[in-house]
Order: C-alpha cells, then sequence, then structure tokens
C-alpha cells in the first residue's frame, strides 16, 4: 500500500486526525501462505484464528471466510464468533476460565473445547450426568517443559508456564482417570500453546513429539487432533533485524514430526494451529497527525494526535518502522526528535531519537506493524479510541467508527446523576 500525502489527508478529513488502516489483501496473503505452508505437508490442518490478538469483527469475519476456524478464549471472544456467524462447530474454546454455563453453551454447540485447569472436569461431568445421551468429546491443555538444553524458553524467561494441565506431578493422568470414569466422554484432543521469547523451530518440534508422545501413551485409537498452538512469527519489518522462521520453515519441522509419529495415513490426528500474532501483525498501520512540533532545551518533540497506547500498549523501547508524510517541503531542520502522545504522562513517546527532518504541524507520521496486540489493549484513557478503516485494493470501508462519548460512557453503564 503505497500513499500520498494528499490521500493520508483526505483520510484523515474523512476518518480523524489519527486511525488505524488495515490492509485486507496482505491478511488474505499472508493466511494463503501460512495454509500452504501446512496444508502440502500435512493435508488433515485446521487453522484457528487466535481472536485475543485483534479482535475487529470484521477481520474475524474475513478469516472465517477464508477457512480458518475462530479460536476464542473467554465467552464474550465465543458470543462475537457466534454473533459474526461462524458455525458454532468451527470455534475452539481455549483460555483458562470457563463457566459452567459457557462450557455447556460451546458442548451444546458441538465447539471443540480444550479444558486448561482441574475445575473444568467437575463442569463437565456435571453436563454429562445432564445429558446421559449426548456423547462429549474434548481436549485437554497439557502442561509440560520445553526448555532446550536447560534453557528457558519461555516469554520473560518464566520455568514453568502457568497454563494447562501438568503431566509430570500426575495432574493429567488424574485427569484422564476422573474423566474416564463418565461412560459418555472421550478426550480426543490435546493442546499445548507456549508462548517463547524466540518463537523457535526447535521448540515447536520439541512441543509437537511431546504431544504425540502424550497422545500415544494416553490416548491411543481416541485421538482426533493435536493441537500445537500459536506463537509463530510472521513477517518482520527488516527494521527489526531478526532473522525469524519462515512459514515452510515452521511446517516443514511440524508436519515431518506428525508424519514420522503416524506413519499409517488414514490414522493420523488433525493438526491444529493457532495463529494470531503471525496473521496480522504487518496488516495494520496506524496514522497521526502532527499537532506541533516544540523544542524543549536542544530536543525536538513531535507531538502527535495518538498515543503509545495506540501503537504499543507494552510500551516497548524499540522505535517501530515508520513514513513521514510532509506537507511542505522547505523544513531545514534536521536532527534527531522524539514522537510523543496525547496522554499526559511523561512516558508516552510513540518513536525515541528519531534521525532525519523533523515533521511540523498538519504532517502525518504512519507507524507499521500495529496490528496484533494493539487495538485489542488500547485502553479508554483520556481519549476516544480512533477509527479503524479496512482497504481492500479498491475502497476504504470504516470497518469502526471513532467513539463518540455517548459511546466511552455508555448510558448502559454509568450512573451520572
Ligand atoms: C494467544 C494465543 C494464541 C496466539 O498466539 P500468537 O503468539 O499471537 O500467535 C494461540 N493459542 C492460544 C491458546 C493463545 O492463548
Amino acid at each position: 500500500m503505497n500513499l500520498s500525502f494528499n490521500q493520508i489527508e483526505s483520510l484523515s478529513n474523512q476518518f480523524g486526525s489519527s486511525f488505524f488502516l488495515f490492509d485486507v489483501n496482505k491478511l488474505h496473503d499472508n493466511y494463503q501462505k501460512l495454509h500452504t505452508a501446512f496444508k502440502k505437508r500435512y493435508p488433515k490442518l485446521i487453522i484457528g484464528y487466535s481472536y485475543k490478538t485483534n479482535y475487529i469483527p470484521y477481520l474475524c469475519k474475513e478469516m472465517d471466510k477464508l477457512g480458518a476456524y475462530s479460536e476464542v478464549v473467554s465467552k464474550l471472544e465465543y458470543d462475537l464468533a457466534i454473533k459474526i456467524g461462524v458455525n458454532p462447530k468451527r470455534i475452539i474454546f481455549n483460555g483458562p476460565i470457563k463457566s459452567f454455563e459457557a462450557i455447556k453453551v460451546a458442548l451444546d454447540n458441538g465447539s471443540l473445547l480444550n479444558i486448561d485447569s482441574l475445575y473444568e472436569i467437575d463442569h463437565i461431568i456435571t453436563y454429562c450426568m445432564e445429558n446421559p445421551l449426548q456423547h462429549v468429546k474434548l481436549g485437554i491443555r497439557v502442561n509440560f517443559d520445553i526448555s532446550q538444553s536447560n534453557k528457558n524458553v519461555l516469554q520473560e524467561g518464566y520455568k514453568n508456564s502457568r497454563f494447562g494441565i501438568c503431566v509430570a506431578n500426575g495432574d493429567f493422568e488424574y485427569a484422564l482417570k476422573k474423566l474416564s470414569q463418565v461412560e459418555n466422554i472421550t478426550v480426543t484432543g490435546l493442546h499445548g500453546h507456549f508462548s517463547t521469547n524466540e518463537r523457535k523451530v526447535e521448540t515447536y518440534i520439541t512441543i509437537t513429539k511431546e504431544l504425540c508422545r502424550i497422545a500415544k501413551k494416553y490416548i491411543k485409537g481416541n485421538l482426533e487432533y493435536i493441537d500445537i498452538g500459536g506463537g509463530f512469527y510472521g513477517e518482520l519489518p527488516p527494521e527489526f533485524a531478526i532473522t525469524a522462521p519462515t512459514f515452510d520453515e515452521y511446517a516443514c519441522a511440524i508436519c515431518k514430526v506428525l508424519n514420522s509419529e503416524f506413519l499409517i495415513e488414514e490414522k493420523r490426528p488433525f493438526l491444529i494451529v493457532e495463529p494470531g500474532i503471525s496473521l496480522v501483525a504487518n496488516v495494520f498501520t496506524f496514522i497521526a497527525k502532527v499537532m506541533e512540533t516544540k523544542k524543549i532545551a536542544e530536543q525536538f518533540f513531535v507531538v502527535v494526535d495518538g498515543s503509545v497506547h495506540n501503537i504499543k500498549p507494552t510500551m516497548h523501547k524499540r522505535n517501530l518502522p515508520m513514513q513521514i508524510f510532509y506537507s511542505k517541503e522547505d523544513n531545514p531542520e534536521n536532527g534527531l526528535f522524539h514522537i510523543v502522545g496525547y496522554t499526559c504522562m511523561e512516558k508516552d513517546y510513540l518513536a525515541y531519537e528519531v534521525a532525519g527532518k523533523p515533521p511540523t504541524q498538519n504532517d502525518y507520521i504512519l507507524f507499521e506493524n500495529v496490528g496484533a496486540y494493539t487495538i485489542v489493549f488500547n485502553p479508554p484513557f483520556i481519549k476516544e479510541r480512533p477509527a479503524v478503516v479496512a482497504f481492500d485494493g479498491n475502497s476504504y470501508l470504516e470497518v469502526r467508527k471513532r467513539e463518540t462519548l455517548n459511546e466511552f460512557f455508555h448510558e448502559n453503564l454509568y450512573l451520572f446523576s
């Protein structure tokens, strides 16, 4: 997507002084690349799009149309999938908190359900008692050690993941035993999503092998799927200077394990992958208008009508790749500048020490790679959240409007007097 200053200005006049742009064709492209990489090596494939990464309803619907299942981790996300018309049999319900009601709806609807903790077993058994004629299938998220050569690979360097039911301490066996006492329950799937620092291919080999081992030992003939979760790298901007594995490299390693663990083709389980960030990160940009560029001591501060909360809610210090759209050509200044936002926090920096020609009033800055864990993490802080505008190659469609006072302080929620 190549935009000119005039195009940006006209979009800004229409949609607000800051807004997100969603490149629909790029989403299709990412999906097809991931799908092809896995499908050609392992045809029994299900891709479940991780809603929490970015659950703009229009995007979720696009994913559904592309053929992805919906991977949800709360009843709220589950209900969103239903609301946009997803077939409930194509919803994968994960996550640590599930009420009895949520489990009941998922089982009534025939959704795929992966339990994360032992308490869910009680809900499921209650459900099975109430519905003795229904055959209930479920998956279990398992917890095991994925450290590589004694090094912790989990995000933040944690030694143990907090998710799933632990295999090493016997909890998993206990869970299976308890579930096996109810006649109309079958455990048909295993789930193993891990968030790691480096998203390495070797880690996925470990995860896939371990899931296969556990499946063969405990589930055998009932096995229908192995769900290895998400966490893959997508295509990264060169500015990040990270050499990320490609979809082909992930798929090659993972499918090789499955194909060699399950030699008889008819007996192969489905492989479920649950990508989030790898499909949507590079699909969104954020555009913010420059209000003023001021000088404090000898430093330039470019003040924009956007916030770090729009583009980097985790407030990491890495500058995103960006493009500047200048309204005039005669800017004589050159040097280092910071880009700062509309909130009243000192640390609201959208970028640090950018080198070049500081933009000035009425210029625009476009930040790239802001599609994952941004819009969903944007707090209702100080200002209404901006519009999200989708571009499909032909036209612009406002898929989320800018919030107004009424939506921000919804009359059904707040008491005003
Ligand atoms: C967050 C999450 C994903 C997606 O992870 P990404 O790193 O965005 O690919 C997949 N599955 C589960 C269970 C998750 O919690």
